[in-house]
């Protein structure tokens, strides 16, 4: 994907204060401020659905939800793409839908390896093109790994859509989805179905995390 068809969130961004949009009350004192309002992720997200459309085409999907991160992407780039499928007449995007669920994470720092622990058999992917579904890409690692496991069952095509890329002040980008919403500096975001340590889900906007949500729901 060339870097120049997603957004980037610079490192000197503005963001947007909490009291301008409307939070959750348990999370008022647990985020620093807003960095995606949940309105923005939206217009993003159906341009990425026009994307993905007019590649596809008339060829059949199977959409692989990564859990649990992934599912209010998920859900809102499929309502996209199917809105697609019923106005455009004369193409349409025939779509079949799969769930993985991996853990990659304790707390807020990369452990490397994933661990499957749930999903149906990867093996009913063999001849399928599809399109992977992630939250976000931070080292790579989970992505990559991912990727081989699934080229062992044989799909006819692998697609990534990401709506998160970051941007690690460690490293160079090495992995790059097909389908990426924007490109985010190195901190640790929640919302959107983003967590920290299962809390946070329950946010519409993607949000940087204070030091004072991290210690008070730390593991
Ligand atoms: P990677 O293997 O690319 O380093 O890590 C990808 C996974 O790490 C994501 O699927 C997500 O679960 C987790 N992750 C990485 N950065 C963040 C972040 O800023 N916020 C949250 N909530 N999860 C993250």
């Amino acid at each position: 994907m060339p870097t120049d068809s997603y957004i980037k969130v610079n490192d000197d961004y503005i963001s947007y204060p909490l009291e301008h949009f409307c939070i959750p009350k348990h999370y008022e004192d647990d985020l620093e401020a807003i960095m995606l309002p949940w309105g923005l992720i939206q217009d993003r997200i159906e341009r990425l659905a026009r994307d993905i459309f007019q590649d596809v085409k008339d060829q059949p999907l199977t959409a692989v939800c990564i859990l649990k991160g992934g599912y209010r992407f998920f859900t809102d780039l499929l309502d996209k793409v199917t809105a697609l499928n019923r106005s455009h007449g004369q193409v349409s995007v025939p779509i079949t839908i799969d769930f993985i669920r991996l853990k990659s994470y304790s707390n807020d720092s990369s452990t490397g390896d994933i661990e499957v622990i749930g999903g149906d058999s990867l093996s009913s992917l063999k001849g399928r093109n599809v399109l992977v579904v992630e939250d976000i890409i931070d080292t790579g690692r989970t992505m990559t790994s991912l990727l081989a496991l699934l080229q062992k069952h044989n799909p006819a095509s692998v697609r990534v859509a990401s709506l998160l890329i970051k941007r690690r002040s460690d490293q160079p980008i090495r992995y790059r989805p097909d389908y990426c919403g924007f490109e985010i500096p190195d901190r640790f975001v929640v919302g959107y179905a983003l967590d920290y340590n299962e809390y946070f889900r329950d946010l519409n906007h993607i949000c940087v995390i204070n030091d004072n949500g991290k210690e008070k729901y730390k593991q």
